[in-house]
């Protein structure tokens, strides 16, 4: 079993390190777990996975994100996906003339071991099987990556990315634009089929939406910069509910 933690962690703007957005989170996920953080709008949920993911944009002022307890925070992003992390974010938006094929190639051979290879006949074996266990039609692979894909085959996209490189924990920024209910389905299945044994996944999402298709064994609310409660599926449920006033009028109440 692996495990990533997050641990007191302070994230600000590298432009302005004086002015924290994520001021002392804590969170431990292990493999076979999936967590959902949901937060109201600008509470810092997406400053958390850009800071986790290496964006030179943020800066992580103090604390430390561990994978199997070593600090991954020196490691450059490429590194950090080498070492089993998969950041949605970090995979281009268009590369037209490349084919969704030949890129996942060359992202799996990335992330091999000097000296290792990946012929052709292994390569495409895995792709093809990784293919049939998404549900993904064939033709789907000759097509260049991101060029002209609507929201929901740019989920697809992502999804087969993330079963070619079979990675650890795989952090994802559900943000609300542009996920139509069928893209929403698309990240829903892949992650349903996935899900459990060697992953483990930290779902991030404005969208309660996606937790009626993705059933999170743990969730958390992140208010200002900070988990300020912890449940199982069913505080999604009272969240949908009483909405996320319920939250700050309780923190209100207990600080
Ligand atoms: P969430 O994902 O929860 O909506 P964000 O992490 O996107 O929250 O934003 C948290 C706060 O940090 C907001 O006030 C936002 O304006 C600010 N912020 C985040 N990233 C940037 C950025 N690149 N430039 C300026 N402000 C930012
Ligand atoms: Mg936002
Ligand atoms: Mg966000």
């Amino acid at each position: 079993m692996s495990s990533l933690e997050i641990r007191d962690l302070v994230v600000a703007l590298t432009a302005t390190p004086d002015k924290p957005i994520v001021k002392g989170l804590n969170l431990t996920i292990k493999t076979g777990e999936v967590h959902a953080i949901m937060g109201p709008n600008g509470t810092g949920k997406s400053t958390l996975s850009k800071a986790i993911a290496g964006h030179p944009d943020y800066q992580i002022t103090s604390g430390d994100v561990l994978l199997d307890g070593k600090s991954i925070l020196e490691m450059e992003p490429d590194e950090r996906a080498r070492a089993g992390l998969f950041l949605a974010f970090q995979y281009p938006s268009e590369i037209p003339g490349v084919s969704i094929a030949n890129f996942l190639r060359a992202a799996v051979q990335a992330r091999m071991a000097e000296g290792e290879e990946l012929d052709a006949t292994g390569y495409y074996k895995k792709l093809y099987g990784k293919m049939d266990l998404l549900k993904i039609d064939r033709k789907f692979t000759s097509r260049s990556v991101n060029e002209g894909f609507s929201g929901g085959e740019k989920k697809r996209c992502e999804i087969l990315q993330m079963a070619m490189l079979e990675p650890k924990f795989s952090l994802m920024d559900e943000t609300d634009s542009g996920l139509d209910i069928d893209a929403l389905k698309i990240v829903a299945e892949g992650v349903n089929t996935m899900r459990g044994g060697d992953l483990g996944v930290l779902l991030i999402t404005h969208y309660q939406r996606l937790l009626d298709y993705i059933v999170p064994d743990f969730v958390h609310v992140m208010y200002d910069g900070r988990i300020v409660k912890s449940g199982d599926k069913s505080l999604a449920l009272e969240l949908e509910a009483k909405g996320y006033d319920w939250v700050k009028t309780e923190l209100a109440a207990t600080t």
